[in-house]
């Protein structure tokens, strides 16, 4: 067993992400270099696909953007001025060579490869559809359904066939695609999912985060918008609206975990939001406490806000350790139970006696927040207090970010208090919705028109879940297991 199966740290997984480039000599090293920065949304696999003028070129592995793509033999085979890569957190779709984006297929109108960030929540029933009309699927990801559609519309050029096929699905998505013709970017109608705009020189570029344009030197031009579709090609760049007006409501857990702190989205720091929402939870829960320990790394901009509201020290007092790799083998039960510690260290000279703030992003199943509880209270805590800087995770996401099925959401089927006693902290408070939503500048949840989509701490799902209700499952459709 590896140590990275899904939610072995106890958090919902990032989903994927999008880097997409026209116009550059160094296309695919580029590319290489911006799915380096967007690492953190999906670990698993990733893949570049270059087109020359003439020729398409692949290059896709099973691991880590560095381990794959720092060779001059691989970028060097990768060429042409535009490419489109993808990081790959499974979300739909086993973990599987064939599931690797960016997908390509030839159509009549020459090559399209593409790549998408999000989950479509109608996908399996397209797929039933297009699988009776003849469509024959190569691999279980959802946005080889998007590949079908675009196959089968009517349309005449790339970017009708592929509104045409965006137009009958249902879900989150930020994709890119590289045709002959040039770069296409779309964003969802209710932007969910993050996407920006960026140029290099005469290169546009569009990423999921702005980390990805920071790391190449480019210029950050603006969010792609929800609804839009941006196409970048030798006349330079075109961008419509080919879908129906809808209200934006981009996934509010972006600001909270998903995201680089370093990023901007939508405008807004993710950084100082953290921070803010740090300060919010200082406001509404504070205990008398001696110091605030962020749960690394992900906890850090929080209990830095946290600290300075309640006017308390920040200390590191957990190290983690950054070389656990994804391969390290856990044989036992035993072992595999000391993952945690793997992972983390209390520093105890900065716990011993004192009544500790402990702050995390979020809390799914408990088991971490367990974990690190009991291993602050060895190290000498005389009180370990939890500050969540998210309102209690209740729901699955069905958006394109992995998280266990409600029932295993500690948050279901417990109240506070009983997490709190469950994880074995003094006190246990999570930041109130309100609080999250004034952190990003809002006066507090509009509960008719969300400003954000928040469903896993609401259930206010804004997009249908047309397979989900219908009690379709949309993973393992296919009989072949494929040894990676
Ligand atoms: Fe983000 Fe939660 Fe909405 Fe999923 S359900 S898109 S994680 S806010």
């Amino acid at each position: 067993m590896l140590a990275t199966q899904p939610f072995d740290d106890d958090h919902p997984h990032e989903e994927c992400g999008v880097f997409g480039i026209f116009g550059h000599p160094d296309a695919a090293a580029l590319a290489a270099l911006g799915l380096h920065a967007l690492q953190h949304r999906g670990q698993e696999a990733a893949g570049i696909v270059t087109y020359d003028g003439e020729q398409f070129h692949a290059h896709r592995a099973m691991g880590h953007v560095g381990e794959n793509f720092s060779s001059k033999d691989v970028i060097g085979r990768l060429s042409g001025h535009s490419a489109i890569g993808h990081v790959r957190y499974a979300t739909t779709g086993e973990v599987a060579m064939r599931n690797v984006q960016p997908l390509f297929a030839d159509f009549e109108f020459g090559g399209l490869a593409i790549c998408h960030n999000g989950n479509l929540t109608n996908s399996y029933k397209l797929r039933q559809q297009l699988v009776r009309r003849g469509s024959l699927f190569q691999s279980t990801s959802d946005t080889e359904v998007i590949v079908h559609l675009i196959a089968t519309s009517l349309k005449l050029s790339v970017e009708e066939r592929m509104v045409d096929a965006l137009r009958q699905v249902e879900g989150a998505y930020s994709l890119a695609a590289l045709s002959q013709e040039g770069l296409i970017a779309v964003r969802d109608p209710l932007g969910v999912r993050p996407l920006v705009l960026g140029k290099l020189g005469d290169a546009w570029i569009v990423a999921s985060e702005t980390c990805a344009l920071d790391i190449i030197g480019a210029q950050f031009l603006r969010d792609v918008e929800p609804g839009e579709m941006i196409v970048a090609g030798p006349e330079g760049l075109r961008s419509s609206r080919p879908f129906d007006h809808a209200r934006k409501r981009l996934c509010i857990f972006e600001y909270i975990y998903f995201a680089r702190p370093d990023s901007m989205v939508d405008g807004v720091s993710v950084y100082e939001t953290r921070k803010r929402i740090g300060a919010e939870l200082a406001r509404e829960s504070h205990v008398p406490a001696d110091i605030v320990i962020p749960v690394p790394d992900s906890g850090v901009p929080a209990a830095l806000g946290y600290a300075a509201e309640a006017k308390l020290p920040f200390e590191l007092g957990i190290i983690r350790n950054h070389y656990v790799g994804r391969t390290f083998i856990e044989p036992t039960d035993q072992i595999r139970n000391l993952g945690v510690k793997l992972k983390h260290n209390a520093n105890r000279a900065h716990i011993q006696g004192k009544r500790v703030i402990l702050v995390d992003d979020s809390i799914v199943r408990g088991t971490t927040s367990t974990k690190i509880v009991a291993m602050v209270r060895q190290a000498g805590a005389r009180e370990v207090h939890m500050r969540i800087s998210s309102p209690p995770t209740m729901n699955s996401c069905f958006y394109g970010i992995a998280t266990p099925e409600r029932e295993k959401l500690l948050a279901s089927h417990m109240s506070i208090e009983e997490m709190g006693k469950f994880i074995g902290a003094d006190s246990l408070a999570f930041v109130s919705i309100d609080g999250l939503y004034r952190a990003l500048g809002e006066p507090k949840r509009n509960a008719k028109t969300p400003q954000f989509c928040d469903a896993c701490f609401t259930g206010d799902y804004p997009i249908p879940l047309v397979d989900h209700e219908a009690g379709r499952v949309s993973t393992q459709l296919s009989l072949l297991t494929e040894t990676v």
